[in-house]
């Protein structure tokens, strides 16, 4: 997972680029970097490293970064150990000089890694993007057409055509503009936006959430559609193409967990859903009247605070901050490797006593993937004194592995994959579970139709069922 931001039209395109990815440091924290491209002098400009977007560039490098359009990436690896050849922009100068960022996750990234190097392309990386420019060499150098957009576009079908799996893209092009695409079930988010510059010109932003686009001071225009491209050229025309006719299939995990609670996505405001999946949950809480054990509700912070409050309303249950985060330790979730997640959530989490000391705990959380920080937040809990811990999560069970950006990869790692209820209500240590049901999640998306592989193990993408076994 990672966040993206690009500017264009705009005489402080890396500024902005820089403000955006630091709104969005909550989607990764291990690189940040930013390329920009001045087109009057047709130059380039890039500076990467690994780290938060605010230790890259504490130095002099911002100001560097000329030019009316740029792009920026800050990067949570779902590859394993970060390497320095897989920090973004990345760019490639043949047949023209692109730099490019994405968010997301190639599928198929082995079978088109080896075909391409079988046809002579030399790799330097691990990152999928690297593929994704690849593949844009090979199609865009014998892409024909009366003009660039024509030929991109025919470059950019191919492209979509053979990287399956979930990833939004955005590319400076030499002389040409910034572009912007999506795979064809639009799984990760990318929405854009216009505001008009003192000089009555018009700049556009491209994003992974619309709170970048609050901040900087664009209106919305929209989503980039699943399958669809879109290049704004350097005079700040834009021109669009849907190139697949493909069901919408928005991850739940944006919604859920992982953006802002500021942000919203297809007009579903992400603050609203946690507040509704909070109701729902509430629900089957009364169900068989497991709400008269409880005496006080307490969130996981931060992500779940929204649901346990209208928790606590709904069930007329006070709602109590117990746990206090360490908000200098990185999100567990998001962090690579079991032993480093382990090591933060020991340090991350500590427990006001007096607020669980011989009470009944409804520990709230959005999810429950590997259930390493829901073991130790119970422990924790019952260590300060807490007489049950009855967990909640607003998410149902994640019972498959993502191979669209999210880093779940492996079954044996989910909590919930071949167990029962009870099975796992013993794993975690806690009298008993309550999960959202999909039908929840449907309702307070306000659709049927979105990415949730992940909670009933089928894929948009029929090739990987050898990963499925
Ligand atoms: S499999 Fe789950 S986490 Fe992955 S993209 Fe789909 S909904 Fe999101």
């Amino acid at each position: 997972m990672c966040g993206i931001v690009a500017v264009t039209g705009s005489s402080m395109a890396s500024e902005m680029v820089y403000k955006g990815l630091l709104i969005l440091q909550h989607r990764g924290q291990d690189s940040a970097g930013i390329s920009s491209h001045d087109y009057k002098s047709a130059k380039f400009f890039s500076h990467k490293d690994l780290g938060q977007v605010s230790q890259v560039f504490a130095g002099p490098h911002l100001s560097k970064l000329q030019g009316e359009v740029a792009i920026g990436h800050t990067r949570y690896s779902t590859i394993g150990e970060i390497k320095e050849c897989d920090l973004q922009p990345m760019m490639i100068s043949y047949p023209y000089t692109i730099f490019m960022a994405h968010n997301g996750n190639l599928s198929n990234f082995p079978e088109l890694k080896s075909e391409l190097t079988a046809a002579g392309h030399f790799f330097t990386s691990d990152n999928d993007l690297e593929v994704i420019l690849h593949l844009l060499t090979q199609n865009l150098s014998r892409a024909t057409g009366s003009n660039f957009f024509e030929k991109l576009s025919v470059a950019i079908k191919e492209v979509i055509k053979k990287a399956e799996g979930g990833y939004s893209v955005v590319a400076t092009i030499g002389g040409e503009g910034l572009m912007a695409f999506r795979d064809r079930h639009g799984i990760r988010p990318l929405v854009y936006g216009v505001k008009t510059n003192p000089d009555k010109t018009l700049s556009h932003c491209f994003t992974s959430e619309t709170s970048v686009l609050n901040f900087l001071g664009y209106d919305l225009l929209g989503e980039v559609g699943p399958g669809e491209l879109i290049l704004v050229k350097p005079n700040g025309e834009i021109l669009k193409k849907s190139l697949f006719e493909s069901n919408y299939l928005p991850c739940m995990f944006e919604w859920i967990y992982f953006a802002g609670a500021e942000s919203s996505f297809s007009g579903q405001s992400v603050y609203e859903t946690r507040l509704k999946l909070g109701v729902q949950l509430a629900h089957r809480v009364k169900q068989d009247s497991f709400h008269k054990l409880i005496d006080v509700i307490v969130p996981v912070p931060d992500t779940s605070r929204a649901s346990a409050i209208s928790m606590s309303e709904e069930l007329n249950i006070p709602y109590r901050e117990a746990l206090i985060k360490n908000r200098y330790v990185q999100r567990s979730f998001i962090q690579n490797g079991q032993d480093r997640r382990k090591m933060t959530v020991n340090l991350k989490f500590s427990v006001i006593r007096e607020q669980v000391e011989g009470k009944n705990i409804l520990l709230v959380d959005d999810s429950i993937v590997r259930g390493t920080t829901s073991r130790k937040i119970v422990m924790l809990l019952k260590e300060h004194g807490a007489r049950e811990v009855y967990l909640a999560s607003t998410c149902p069970p994640i019972v498959s592995p993502c191979y669209y950006g999210i880093d779940f990869p492996t079954g044996e790692e989910l909590i919930a994959h071949g167990r029962t209820l009870s099975e796992i209500e013993e794993a975690l240590g806690v009298e008993k579970i309550f999960y959202n049901e999909v039908r929840d999640l449907e309702e307070a998306l306000s659709k049927k139709e979105f990415c949730r592989s992940c909670l009933d193990g089928k894929y948009p993408y029929p090739q990987r069922k050898e990963a499925l076994a």
